[in-house]
């Protein structure tokens, strides 16, 4: 038999047994020293071994039912997609009780760590508390009713604009799948952020008394719990799986319904690893497994904006918000020509007063941490910077880091000199800012305000960000500073005004989804302003308020924002019109690495004629990152574009194949990445 292992080499390996496995099924097989975990793929009549050379398997699990033939499916797609050996995939997919040869040592009788359990088939009746359950509106019946109505596969595209009631439409369509007695998969960016769904979920549609039905799935759970939700939605007993990214891979025997909530989200791509994206696997497995796929969004991602207007993808819009509030209105405050306090502009601060006055909550976007971005010496040229990456160190004045110089690419810390380390000048001035001079200023703008901010340095403890989340709700909070870590999901009854300061850091960024990503993010903070309240703004200042981004947002126009990105992406050939993979290397030194990667443009060359897709492949030239060092290590990377999918997908496996021999030559690092988001 076949077995895939979670090994860096080849993909699959010849076992022996005496009695007959099924495909699928795990078995703990002799590997050179160890024993190991595998997965049976396949039983070929001829082994591609000599038969003395095969060994037998040690163990057949049968604690667990075989996995089923469509998650083989979707592993060897994913594998082959995204060019990683099968069992790389198939191994970390399953929880890690599965996996594990410990678990099995000295219970060989006793049949591992799982009791066999009797799978449930029995549809589920969700129950509505009426009161709490409110009538849809046309727009989200229609939505619901066409998703309920689908037969078979199709990917539906729900935009709806924040607070349009994107949730009720999942519900409803959730509700109906359940109710034909199927499982549904519903997956969110991160669970965290999203308590209230879970339990709506509950309370809606788990059926009263038997909250066994819906199953939870994240990176954050412990290794019992996530094999306890994987088992009970492997048999059946959960109707009901939320979870994040890694829920993709759950073994849904009755699957009937995926939903992608906020697809668009970055959150949904694995950045180590498989790197794969939830949201597109999402798509395939339903076309495999001929169910409806709906990807909800405000800003959808231009891949998927631009399937619905080609027609693949079915859209529903959600164009009015579902409460009696309007869309907060969205204001430029052109900061060009403003006398600027602290990146303060004047009607910000005035607007910022009047909010109080009237005792509604205002919140401060901010996407940088820390007090200010770097420090800098005033008579010569010292700036604070990391001696392991080309990187500004930040600094800390708050909290337990106070006082400090920190890396954020590699974590590095110091103390802060009292003079500078060149020319012992004791004039040392922080340039910029981050989310803790905000805070520091508008003490002094509003000192009986009272203030909090939230960023990954406030919120470092377990249950810190939950516990200043309550603060803000309970309304003892007037003032927030924030990163993008408030801008998602969350439901401000009281926030009034949203001000976003420094957001044209992120239209400069250097890659072509730079804008996309802005726009998707004001709209996402915009959306906390004014859900409850009437009069909500939002005021983005800006030194170009010319910018497309810009002027669609003032006008909430995602449509018009799509189009014009859409059209920008088609005139130079850039995703969704070309397809990409990137190339990145590694290594102590930066010419290891750019040598790597030349080496590995050229490959193509050496190629038999056979090889007929090179012609539709470019291949750029290496450069390095633009934080070329992190933590001592020098990285570098290669694009590889193609309008042509299954081109590249052709040049990938044989490109792939010819890389490993390359890299040990070299001795760099690398990894290949399918669809990267960030270039
Ligand atoms: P979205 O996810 O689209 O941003 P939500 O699903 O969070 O929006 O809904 C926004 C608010 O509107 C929620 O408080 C929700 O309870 C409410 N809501 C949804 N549908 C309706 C409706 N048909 N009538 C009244 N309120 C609704
Ligand atoms: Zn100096
Ligand atoms: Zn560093």
């Amino acid at each position: 038999m076949r077995v895939a292992l979670d090994v860096p080499l080849l993909d699959v390996f010849d076992y022996r047994s005496t009695s007959p496995v099924p495909i699928g099924s795990r078995v703990i097989v002799p590997f050179g020293r160890r024993k190991l975990v595998g997965i049976v793929v396949a039983t070929p009549q001829r082994p591609a071994l000599a038969p003395e050379q095969i060994k037998d398997i040690d163990q057949f699990l049968d604690d667990t039912p075989p996995m089923p033939a469509d998650w083989i499916r979707l592993a060897s797609f994913a594998a082959n997609y995204y060019q990683r050996p099968i069992g790389e995939v198939m191994l970390p997919a399953l929880p890690h009780g599965l996996r594990k040869v410990l678990a099995y040592q000295g219970k060989r009788s006793a049949g591992g760590p799982v009791k066999r359990i009797d799978r449930r088939k029995t549809p589920v009746t969700a129950s509505c508390q009426s009161d709490s359950v409110p009538m849809l509106n046309d727009e989200q019946s229609g939505a619901a009713k066409g998703i309920a109505a689908l037969q078979g596969h199709k990917t539906v595209l729900l935009y709806g604009v924040t607070g349009s009631g994107k949730t009720e439409v999942y519900l409803h369509a959730a509700q109906a799948a359940l109710a034909r007695g199927r499982q549904v998969l519903f997956m969110v960016p991160e669970i965290n952020l999203t308590p209230q769904l879970e339990q709506s979920l509950r309370a809606r549609l788990a059926g009263t008394g038997d909250p066994g039905t819906l199953a939870v799935m994240h990176s954050g759970l412990a290794d019992g719990e996530r094999l306890q939700a994987w088992l009970r939605v492997q048999r059946g007993e959960a109707r009901i799986l939320l979870g994040t990214r890694l829920a993709i891979f759950a073994p849904m025997p009755d699957l009937g319904l995926i939903i992608v909530d906020e697809e668009h989200d970055s959150s949904y791509k694995q950045q180590d690893g498989l790197r794969y994206s939830a949201r597109d696997l999402a798509v395939w497995r339903g076309r495999d497994r001929d169910v409806p796929v709906v990807l909800g969004s405000a800003t959808p991602s231009l891949e998927s904006w631009n399937h619905a207007e080609r027609g693949h993808y079915q859209r529903y819009t959600l164009a009015r918000r579902a409460r009696e509030v309007e869309l907060p209105k969205v204001r430029l405050v052109d900061t060009r020509r403003l006398a600027m306090q602290e990146g303060f502009s004047p009607h910000l601060v005035k607007a910022l007063g009047e909010r109080l006055e009237r005792g509604e909550q205002s919140l401060i976007f901010l996407n940088r941490r820390g007090y200010s971005p770097v420090l800098n010496c005033a008579s010569c040229a010292w700036v604070s910077s990391c001696p392991r990456c080309t990187a500004y160190t930040v600094l800390h004045r708050a909290g337990s880091r106070r006082n400090q110089l920190q890396c954020h690419h590699c974590g590095y810390q110091a103390r802060v000199p009292h003079a500078c380390p060149d020319c012992g000048d004791q004039d040392l001035k922080p340039m910029g800012r981050g989310t803790q001079r905000v805070e520091e200023h508008l003490a002094e703008l509003f000192p009986t305000a009272r203030i909090a901010r939230i960023d990954a340095d406030s919120t470092r403890l377990k249950g810190s960000a939950a516990a200043l989340f309550a603060k803000v709700h309970a309304g003892e909070v007037d003032l927030l500073v924030g990163t993008q870590m408030v801008a998602k999901g969350h439901d401000f009854a009281n926030l009034g005004l949203v001000g976003v300061l420094n957001a044209d850091a992120m239209l400069f960024a250097q890659d072509f989804r730079a804008p996309e990503r802005l726009f998707a993010q004001l709209m996402q903070v915009a959306g906390r302003a004014g859900r409850h309240v009437r009069g909500g703004e939002v005021i983005i200042q800006t030194d170009y308020p010319e910018q497309a981004v810009y002027q669609a947002l003032i006008k909430h126009d995602y449509p018009g924002f799509a189009k014009y990105g859409l059209a920008e992406r088609d005139a130079v050939g850039l995703p969704p019109y070309a397809f990409q993979a990137l190339l990145t290397a590694e290594a102590k030194q930066l010419p290891i690495a750019i040598d790597f990667l030349k080496h590995a443009r050229g490959l193509p060359a050496e190629y038999p004629d056979d090889y007929t897709t090179a012609s539709a492949i470019t291949v750029y030239d290496p450069v390095p990152l633009r934080v070329v060092r992190v933590a001592n290590i020098e990285r570098a990377q290669l694009l590889v574009e193609s309008t042509n999918r299954p081109a590249l997908q052709a040049f990938l496996t044989v490109w792939s194949y010819a890389l490993g021999d390359l890299a040990r030559r070299f001795r760099v690092r690398y990894n290949l990445e399918v669809d990267p988001l960030e270039i």
